[in-house]
């Protein structure tokens, strides 16, 4: 383990020819305190956990010194918001601070978000609340604990500095972790701009250092499309089998790598609304749960346009892009039956899933709690059920239902106590669910951070029983209603 002094960096992106980014200090944030910090993110780069508590960490990480050895910037990018083509973004309020080479030789780059202004905040203040801070740094670490791709998180540091947003709240500075930070955004904003030789050197860059293998294929480009898709595609079956919701999936949020970027108003599904809107600002429900894969496929349609001046092959990129519904399918497939329990692959598979979303989104019921629960199941002895029917108004409605279930087990031999652990393994009991992480937001800003620590722990092993946590669990409270928007 190192100190901070003796991380390794080599800073590939800043290596990039200056078109791709402004060189430039993050802003000062006035008298920095530490929030909390992520020892097992700090293993990454190994990072010695001890230096946490050094004003050497603090300082790095308010944006107040840079890292030694890194090369700090704000990339521009591009994108298209809620559908529409928005010119120009970029880094508004992120700093890349440099890459680190941790374990086994991986590079981490290290991005302050909440860092101040850059050459492409347009309106903005080039901050972030402590609030939005808090909710991208547990649901980062939420996810990767799920076993989803995402960018990781290292600290929060906040300040008294006030920060206007519908009210006055304080800023804080969230530092994430990526292998890159690289958008769909990216290559629309250099094809757009007609700088076909400057998307031509991003290309090359992300294929020679994070898809190698597709360099060797007949047509390099075409084939880093069909990797993209291919990734994207799992990436989105994986967020509805967790019942996530993004909020925000404009182009520019997309991560070239198949990650979860940018969590700003996203959610995860309590009761079950197949039309769940968890965004606020989102006044047409484009990124509502069920939209979400035909709104991936859309953002690699764009993707692809931006790529066609390299492949210079219209036909050829159409058919990676009709690739997407069949390589969403099957991902989506192998986890709900996994979800469901299912060994085999049968016949009908898709529409006793559909069936069972229907019957959920009919009840209203708790979408982690039903497979939590339905994953206690025993075949010869129906009173095992009862957690998992009270959870339907309509009992009639659950028991055909699960007849029919019970009909599929057994074609399968099902065995409970295989079907038991691996249900378990594959339906969490613990999410983010937005009314823990409000809870610990309003701790913290009285400054209590023992929340933002509780919630992490227990979401650290989302699929074991943590008898001694059974609270987080629950599902929200009576009458609770919280909005997320875009603001933050
Ligand atoms: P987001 O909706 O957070 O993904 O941000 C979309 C774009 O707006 C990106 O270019 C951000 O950098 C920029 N942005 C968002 N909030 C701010 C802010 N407070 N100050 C400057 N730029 C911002
Ligand atoms: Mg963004």
């Amino acid at each position: 383990m190192k100190s901070l002094s003796q991380l390794v960096t080599h800073n590939r992106f800043a290596s990039l020819p200056p078109v791709f980014y402004t060189r430039l200090s993050a802003k000062a944030l006035p008298e920095p305190y530490l929030v909390h910090a992520n020892a097992e993110a700090a293993a990454l780069i190994e990072l010695d956990a001890t230096e946490f508590s050094t004003p050497q960490f603090l300082d790095i990480f308010s944006g107040n010194v840079p890292l030694p050895g890194g090369e700090t910037l704000a990339s521009v990018y591009s994108g298209h918001q809620f559908g529409v083509w928005a010119g120009q973004l970029g880094d508004g309020r992120a700093h890349l601070l440099g890459e680190v080479i941790g374990a086994e030789g991986l590079g981490w780059e290290l991005q302050l978000k909440g860092s101040g202004q850059t050459p492409y905040s347009r309106m903005g203040d080039g901050r972030a609340v402590l609030r939005s801070s808090i909710r991208e740094y547990l649901c980062s670490e939420a996810m990767h604990a799920l076993g989803i791709p995402t960018t990781r998180a290292l600290c929060i540091v906040g300040a008294d500095l006030p920060v206007f947003r519908e009210t006055t709240e304080t800023a804080a500075v969230v530092t994430r972790m990526s292998p890159s930070f690289i958008r769909f955004g990216h290559f629309e904003h250099f094809c757009y701009t007609d700088q076909h030789d400057a998307l031509r050197t991003l290309a090359d860059f992300v294929i020679d250092h994070y898809y190698p293998a597709v360099r060797d294929a007949a047509q390099p480009y075409l084939a880093l499309l069909r990797e993209v898709m291919q990734r994207t595609a799992r990436l989105i079956a994986q967020w509805q089998g967790v019942g996530f919701m993004h909020g925000v999936m404009n182009t520019d949020n997309m991560s070239i790598l198949g990650l979860t970027l940018d969590y700003g108003p996203y959610g995860f599904m309590d009761a079950f609304d197949g039309a769940h809107i968890c965004n606020h600002s989102d006044t047409h429900g484009r990124y509502a749960y069920y939209r979400q894969p035909e709104i991936a496929h859309w953002n690699l349609y764009a993707l692809a346009q931006a790529l066609l001046p390299l492949i210079e092959d219209t036909e050829a990129v159409k058919a990676v892009l009709n690739e997407f519904p069949a390589h969403f399918s099957e991902a989506q497939d192998e986890i709900w039956r996994a979800k469901l329990g299912l060994r085999s692959a049968q016949d009908g598979d898709t529409a006793l899933m559909e069936e069972t979303l229907q019957l959920l989104h009919a009840n209203h019921a708790d979408f982690t709690l039903f497979f939590r629960h339905l994953g206690q199941l025993k075949l010869a002895d129906p009173s095992v059920d009862a957690p998992v029917r009270d959870l339907f108004i309509d009992r009639a409605a659950f028991d055909a239902w699960a007849e029919k279930y019970h009909a599929r087990l057994r074609q399968e031999d099902s065995c409970d106590a295989a079907r038991q652990a691996a249900m378990s393994a594959v339906n969490p009991k613990y999410v983010l669910r937005n009314h823990l992480v409000q809870a610990a937001i309003e701790r913290a800003q009285q400054k209590d951070f023992s929340e933002i620590d509780n919630l992490l722990k227990v979401l650290r092993t989302p699929y074991d029983e943590q008898p001694e946590s059974e609270r987080y669990a629950a599902p929200p409270p009576e009458g609770s209603h919280i909005e997320v928007s875009c603001s933050s």
